[in-house]
């Protein structure tokens, strides 16, 4: 009958287009978009604790030194003071020498200490070098995959639209009453409510079909169930 084959295409069609929803819904799943974002997210704010120690570490060298330098500019004060040879008493003389060799402790200390931190910001710039071009890596790849998604979403949902299409056409040229029919049936037996004859079989619940049923769905002037399923049968066209 081949109004019954139209309803088995709409059918097919409904069933189809479920199955592409699922797909598309279960989308995200698939590509580990939740799982990326959080490891993306996790793997910039490590980022930036390293440039942030980074950037403690170089404003710390540049106190250093700047320390430093303060502290040379007033020794060598003191010094010009010390050989300029001016109207100093020996007491002053040697207060002033005491001073000097003071500072000159002073700065050997803090020119370690300067050396301590350049090491570490040596370190922590190597450190954020590596974790940035591992961030940018992931950062790519993270591209990459969202790329595929939407590719395959935009498939997906291009598939879905042309599904509805077709099941739109379909419900034109199937009554209502047909579809219906098809709906509860299928709700019954499981997914179809219309199946075609499988050589003499039912293609529903595999039961063979009596030579009667066949003979009826041959004729197809009514609509024909199977006797075991109840789902409603035709010939598919060879
Ligand atoms: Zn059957």
């Amino acid at each position: 009958m081949q109004k019954l084959e139209g309803l088995y295409e709409w059918q097919e069609a409904r069933l189809k287009k479920r199955k592409v929803e699922k797909k598309l819904k279960q989308l995200p799943e698939k590509y580990e978009l939740e799982n990326r974002k959080k490891n993306l997210e996790a793997l910039e704010i490590e980022l930036q604790q390293k440039r942030d120690r980074s950037g403690e570490l170089s404003r710390e060298l540049k106190r250093k030194e700047d320390a430093a330098a303060r502290l040379e500019n007033q020794r060598k004060d003191y010094e010009k003071k010390l050989y300029q040879g001016d109207t100093q008493s020996a007491k002053e003389l040697e207060q002033l020498q005491k001073k000097v060799t003071q500072m000159q402790k002073e700065e050997a200390r803090l020119e370690e200490e300067i050396l301590e931190i350049m090491m570490h910001l040596d370190e922590a710039r190597e450190e954020e070098e590596k974790k940035a071009a591992h961030f940018k890596q992931e950062r790519e790849k993270d591209e990459e995959v969202k790329k595929e998604y939407r590719a395959e979403k935009e498939a997906l949902e291009q598939e879905v639209k042309e599904l509805e299409e077709e099941i739109e056409k379909l419900e034109q040229e199937v009554s209502e009453e047909l579809r219906q029919r098809c709906h509860n049936l299928a709700q019954r037996t499981g997914l179809r409510g219309v199946v075609p004859v499988e050589g003499s079989s039912c293609g529903g619940c595999k039961v063979s079909l009596s030579a009667f049923v066949l003979e009826q769905v041959k004729g197809g002037e009514e609509i024909v169930t199977c006797e075991n399923c109840f789902r409603m049968l035709f010939l598919p066209r060879q």
